[in-house]
């Protein structure tokens, strides 16, 4: 019998599961050979404070402490470091970069650039592509593998279970109780909570929960070469106004991506030609990289409900049932600050003064809200 069943070992199911551990016995059940091989493996890995609508944003700040100064003997390795991020405008976008401009916080704040600035700043960007730019101090790289190993070590120092090769296909409520049928074990536990990335309804399905609506995007990403003899490893990311295409350097090499986000249904998502063509056409007309030859692509799934916000709370029908869900393209930045926030709605019934003082209620989150939405009653949606 544990207290606490966590379905999913991506970054949400693991940073949830580091901090329920202090608080009950928790076993973490992955259906893959091992943790972070969806959505969590397959990331740009940046932290961007200023993406997404208010409620991510606000998240996303609420990680920043657990980023910067992450418990004692969490990691060796520092879990952010140094970026930036300059956004270009070409001729007609430049309105997309006021926007970006004066929405950003006082505290992660965008600084308008010279186009002469802007190729200062990333030589490698073809001259006659920048109308206008702006420079993103605040934004960093996530070390990933770090965060997921911190978690999972801490997770297993305090005699939590990770069980992986384990995809749940049954769960049945009886005696007060969850009974997760997987792997040949039948488990027990007091609550069970979804943090299945793209899979999350199909979990909900299994508890006999309503629908939040997921629905899954493809991204498709690109590693190529960098120009010889040209030092990258030091450029900011590059994104582009009124559109999600980006490039960054990735370990000696440049990832590039046009931003798609087609929805499909969750899987082991692959990228499909035509998006590999589209994000090397893409980089060859924006940068002056001799495309010869694309090392590498992969696919992932940012999953989505229809407010963009992610869902995290119990379920307003099914008992002990706890969706942490839905985190879109943010869902490493705010792995921390959502963990956090999950533990204490699970222990207290309610979040952490802090991220309520950023401007997070329970109900911009709650599962509920969709409930209300289906009775007739809508919410307010947070604004992007
Ligand atoms: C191309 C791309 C770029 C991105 N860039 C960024 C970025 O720069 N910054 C950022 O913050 N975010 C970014 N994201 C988003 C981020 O990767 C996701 O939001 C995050 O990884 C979601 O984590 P998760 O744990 O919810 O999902 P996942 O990592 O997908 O984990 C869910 C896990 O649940 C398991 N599971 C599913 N069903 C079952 C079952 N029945 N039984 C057992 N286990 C099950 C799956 O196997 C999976 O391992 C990006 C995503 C993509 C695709």
């Amino acid at each position: 019998m544990y207290d606490f069943a966590i379905i999913g070992a991506g970054i949400a199911g693991t940073s949830l599961a580091f901090e329920l551990a202090q608080i009950g016995n928790v076993v973490l059940i992955e259906a893959e050979a091992q943790p972070g091989y969806h959505s969590t493996g397959r990331s740009a890995a940046l932290y961007t404070p200023n993406y997404g609508n208010t409620v991510v944003r606000a998240i996303s700040a609420f990680s920043g402490p657990f980023f910067r100064d992450p418990p004692v003997g969490f990691t060796e390795y520092p879990l952010l470091t140094q970026r930036g991020l300059l956004t270009i405008a070409v001729q007609g976008q430049e309105e997309g970069l006021d926007a970006l401009v004066s929405s950003a916080a006082d505290q992660t704040p965008v600084h308008e650039v010279s186009p002469s600035e802007a190729l200062k700043l990333v030589p490698l960007l073809r001259p006659d592509v920048v109308s206008a730019a702006a420079f993103e101090p605040g934004v960093k790289d996530i070390d990933v593998d770090a965060l997921q190993r911190g978690n999972l070590r801490r997770f297993k120092a305090l005699k939590g279970r990770l069980l992986c090769g384990a995809r749940v296909r049954e769960l049945a409520r009886g005696s007060g109780r969850w009974h997760i049928v997987v792997a040949g074990e039948c488990l027990e536990a007091a609550v069970v909570i979804n943090a299945a990335g793209a899979w999350a309804d199909q979990i909900g399905e299994l508890a006999g929960t309503k629908s939040i609506g997921m629905v899954p995007k493809r991204r498709c990403a690109i590693v190529v070469d960098a120009p010889a003899g040209v030092e990258i490893s030091a450029l900011p990311a590059v994104d582009m106004a009124g559109s999600e295409a980006y490039f960054k350097p990735e370990a000696g090499r440049i990832m590039a991506s046009i931003g798609d986000e087609t929805p499909t249904e969750p899987q082991d998502a692959q990228p499909e030609e035509l998006d590999i063509a589209l994000a090397a056409d893409w980089l060859q007309r924006h940068t002056t990289i001799d495309l010869r030859r694309i090392k590498h692509s992969w696919a992932g799934l940012r999953s989505f409900v229809s407010d963009g916000a992610p869902v995290v709370g119990f379920d307003a029908a099914v008992d002990d049932f706890f969706w942490l869900a839905g985190q879109g393209g943010f869902g490493i930045m705010m792995a921390p600050a959502l963990a956090q926030a999950s533990s204490s709605l699970i222990r207290d019934n309610r979040l952490p003064d802090d991220l309520e003082r950023r401007g997070v209620s329970q109900n911009v989150i709650s599962p509920a809200r969709f409930s209300v939405a289906q009775s007739g009653s809508a919410i307010e949606s947070p604004s992007d």
